[in-house]
Order: C-alpha cells, then structure tokens, then sequence
C-alpha cells in the first residue's frame, strides 16, 4: 500500500528523513514548487518508518549444487547470465558460466587504463568482464514493469547481495557504479560457493557452441556489444533478425543550469528554501526525460545522469562509443544523458550506405558510426566534440568547455560528419527540447560522439513460451544481446526467466 503527499520542499525533508519514500518527484509548475511523495504504507495503512523491519519477501534458498544432477552452460556473466545462475541454483541445477572478459578487481584496472587513455584491453572495459555492462554502469533499476515477470524479485537479489534498502521499495532506485562491483562480486561467490562454476578469460568460440548445443541447455546472455559473437552465431545458423535501435551523441551540461532548467530556479524568489544548494540537497540533482519527434522518428534523450560522467564505454579498438555513469552520490558538478535517434531497419541504407540487407546491417551501421567517431577522435578513446550550439548552429568550436570525460576530447565538427539521417534530427531535436526549457541549448554544453550502444541492433528470436531459440531448440538468448532485454532489471529478469525454464523442463 501507498500514499502519495504533495508537500513543500520543506516538509518533504522532514517526512524523507522519518518515512520509506517510493518515489519523490518535484512539481515546479505552480506557482510554489511541490514535492509529491509516496510513502510506503504498513498493512494498517501506517507509513513505514525508516527504522522499521523492511516488508517482507522470501529470501532465496540456495541449493549445493556441486554434484547436482544437471547442469547448464551460460555465456556471459552480465546481468542476464548472472541472475540465470543463481536462479538455477535456488532450482537445484548447477550453473557453469564463460565469460571472456576478467573478474572485477582486474577489470578495474583496465578500465582505468582506459580513462587515462593509456590502452583498451579488448576483453576486459566497459562492456565485458565480469558482471558485463552493468558492473560499471549508472545502476538505475527502473523498470517495475509486472508484464515481464517478477521484478520484485530481481530487487531482492540486488538487495540480498549489498544493495540498499531503497531497491526494495523506491520507484527510480539508483545503485551508483561506485557500489556495483562489490555487489557483483558477492553474486559470483555465492555461484562458487554452492557449487556452479564461473571460467574467467574465456570466450566461446564456434566449435565448442556448436558441440554444446548438442549435449544440453546453454543459456546465451551476451550483452549487444559482442558483435564477433553475433558473427559466430550466423556461422552457426543460428536464426537472426535485425531490430530497430538508436545512435547520437553524449550531451553534457552544468548540473547547475540543468538543476535551474527543470526545477525553474530562475524564476523568483519563491525558491528560497534554505537556499538553492540546501534545495539541491534535499530533492537532488535533477534530472530530465526528453523526447521530440522530427521527420517521422523519435528524438530522446537516454541514460540519463544527473552528477554523473561520461566514459568510453567501446570494446573494440577503432571505435568510440560513449555511454554515462554516476556514482551513488550523484555528486559531480555534470549531468549528462545520451540524446539518441530511433533507427528503423529500413533507416540503415541512410546511415551506411553498405549496410546489406540481412540481419547483421545494423551492426555495420553501428560500427560504421563508431569508426568515423574514432578517426575524429583519437585512440584509444579520445572522443569528438562539439559546444552543443555550434553543432546546431554548423559552426566548429574553437575551444570546448570543461566536462567529466576522462581519456580527453578533441574538437570536431560533428555536424559534418555524422550521417545527415542523424546529424539533422539531432539539431532539430535540441532546438525543441530548448523550446521546452529555454536554455537548454546552450554553448555551455559539449557532445560528445557517438552514443551509438543504446539497445541491441539484433534480435535472436525465440519461441515465446519455451524461449528456445527458432533455430536451436538448446539454445536460450536473453538479455539485452537478444533483443528481449534494455537495461540492468529487464536483463535480469530474462536472465531469470530463462532459468525457470530450464529447471521446469
Ligand atoms: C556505462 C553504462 C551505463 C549503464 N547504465 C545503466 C543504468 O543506469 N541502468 C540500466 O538499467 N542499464 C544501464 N546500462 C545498460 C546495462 O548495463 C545493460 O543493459 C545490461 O548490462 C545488459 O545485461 P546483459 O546481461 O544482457 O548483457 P551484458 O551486461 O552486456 O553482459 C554480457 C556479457 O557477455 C560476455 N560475452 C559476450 N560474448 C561472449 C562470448 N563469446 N564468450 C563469453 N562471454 C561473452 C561479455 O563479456 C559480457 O560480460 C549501462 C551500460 C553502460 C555501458
């Protein structure tokens, strides 16, 4: 049960400071800027203190599974691979995980290797190694989406391993990737100490798909970066399809202007609450969710992170991909969010006139991108920028304003280099969400290319009911690398999904 307060700022920190808030959201239309909160309600319809026992749920009962009878191979230690594992242990099957990328306290240095632009290791960064894209990621779990399964769930093994209470009952729980990787750690040692195994630094190739998937169940939770496994997957037959997806750039702005913008701090003095830097503390960094349409496709922004940073999220070399993070403070003085173009399958001949037509095109798109981003860039990850009003203007910028990137960035004219399909919708984009909230285009911002890795450019198919794939009857794709999945929960919850399947079978 819930119960939602339209409250002043003021009387909002008092009741956050008391009470479980779900969900908090800031209300800066009127005249006096509202806070709504929803309080978690006790079965006698009592707000739940901060202190109380948290609501119930079923803690997970781990089976050992080291001698189990059955077990089931999985490719990918992401979210999906992960929350499989642990699933079929609860279910008494023993888990065996490859991953090719390193375990997380090793994955560590290379990413900083990578942030001071010194090398990239092509199997271990942002996207592989253990825990996948989600061990350094934001760790926003938002989707309480009922339809796919059990959400609720998902939060509780998040919580079960290290995450704060706030997953259990917040709307928009945020984890941070300061606290991700202790988190994945202790999901791997509970695999190891019931019994299923998990083989860092190895990747699976072609021979050895092949012969598992005649001996038994392999779950594929490959993430969408791993565009050679893709590759073997269609050496394979395995059936494919191309998927609609979206590419553009990584926006930065002040935190403070984007903070004035969305909670109108301009506006007079009615804001006058303890100030605007106390304000800050008690509603937070604001954030935004924009979307535009221009000439028939969806203009948005994406991940966004208020007092986040900007990282290069690319697994190979010759690419730039940029993606965002913040820690679970929230705290730098940047908000950056990826402002992305929806790409149909028939958009890809526009992007990249060699795409092809079959179901690899909109990797080629993809990496076509990524490549031009690269050359304008420099390796291993510096990236291309622009002052967001010069690229709308068309004009290159002379210098470019302090931002969170760490490997560096080098001045470029995107507006003449990424394909027009996206370059065009882009500028128009910016010039509306400016309408919305003027000031939001400003020379204060940088891009950033390319946001290029937002959701998965391929879909495996599978049967809705067993999720076996069309093609391969042992064969199980999930997660976000099967097109079923966007994201840390959804990936998960698949991951999850899949597992049940197995165990039931
Ligand atoms: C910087 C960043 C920030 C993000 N922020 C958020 C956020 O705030 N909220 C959110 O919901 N999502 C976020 N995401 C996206 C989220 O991380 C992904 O949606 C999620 O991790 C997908 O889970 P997955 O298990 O399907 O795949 P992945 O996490 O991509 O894991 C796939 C794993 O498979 C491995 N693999 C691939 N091929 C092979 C092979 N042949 N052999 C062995 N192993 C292989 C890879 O090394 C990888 O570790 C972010 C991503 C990034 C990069």
């Amino acid at each position: 049960m819930q119960q939602i307060l339209t409250l002043t700022p003021e009387q909002a920190y008092h009741i956050t400071e008391q009470y479980r808030v779900v969900k908090r959201s800031i209300d800066a239309r009127q005249r006096q800027l509202k806070v709504n909160v929803t309080l978690l309600l006790d079965e006698n319809g009592h707000p739940i203190t901060k202190g109380a026992p948290l609501p119930l749920y079923t803690p997970p009962v781990w089976q050992d599974v080291h001698n189990a009878p059955r077990h089931v191979r999985i490719i990918g230690a992401g979210p999906a691979g992960l929350f499989a594992a642990l699933t079929l242990i609860e279910h008494g099957v023993k888990p065996i995980i490859y991953e090719r990328g390193r375990e997380v306290s090793e994955r560590k240095k290379d990413i900083a290797q990578l942030n001071r632009n010194v090398s990239l290791d092509a199997e271990s960064n942002y996207c592989f190694g253990e825990g996948g894209a989600g061990t350094f990621s934001d760790g926003k779990l938002f989707s309480r989406s009922k339809k796919r399964g059990n959400m609720q769930r998902v939060m509780e093994l998040f919580h079960y391993f290290g995450a704060p209470d706030t997953v259990l009952y917040e709307t928009h729980a945020h984890i941070g990737s300061d606290k991700l990787p202790t988190i994945i750690r202790a999901m791997r040692e509970c695999i190891i100490e019931h019994g299923g195994e998990v083989h860092f630094g190895h990747q699976v190739g072609e021979n050895e798909l092949r012969q598992w998937l005649g001996e038994g169940p392999v779950i594929l939770a490959i993430g969408h970066s791993a565009h050679d496994t893709y590759r073997m997957l269609a050496n394979i037959g395995v059936a494919l399809q191309t998927k609609g997806f979206a590419m553009g750039v990584r926006a930065e702005h002040p935190q403070a202007l984007i903070n004035r913008l969305m909670y109108h701090l301009d506006k007079g003095e009615r804001f006058k609450v303890r100030g605007e830097r106390g304000l800050i503390d008690l509603i937070g960094n604001a954030s935004y969710s924009l979307v535009t349409q221009v000439q028939g496709r969806g203009v948005y922004s994406f991940c966004m992170c208020p007092g986040g940073h900007m990282v290069p999220a690319t697994s190979s070399a010759e690419a730039c991909v940029i993606n965002g993070m913040s820690a679970s403070h929230r705290n730098s003085p940047y908000a950056n969010s990826g402002i992305v173009v929806q790409i149909n399958p028939e958009d890809l001949p526009a992007i990249y006139a060699e795409a092809g037509d079959d179901p690899l095109a909109g990797l080629r798109a993809q990496e076509y991108v990524e490549r031009l981003a690269y050359e304008h860039g420099g390796a291993p990850a510096i990236a291309p920028a622009q002052r967001l009003e010069d690229f709308v203007r068309g004009k290159r910028s002379t210098d470019l304003p302090d931002c969170s990137y760490l490997p560096g960035v080098r001045s470029s004219a995107l507006h003449e280099w990424l394909p027009p399909f996206i370059a065009n919708r882009l500028r128009q984009g910016f010039c509306d969400f400016d309408r919305k909230y003027p000031g939001f285009l400003t020379n204060d911002a940088i891009i950033l290319a390319t946001e290029s890795r937002s959701s998965s450019a391929v879909r495996i198919p599978r049967d809705s009911d067993t999720l076996r794939s069309l093609s391969h009857p042992n064969l199980y794709p999930c997660g976000e690398g099967a097109g079923y999945a966007g994201g840390i929960t959804s990936s998960a919850l698949d991951g999850i999904n899949a597992a049940m399947k197995i165990a039931e079978s």
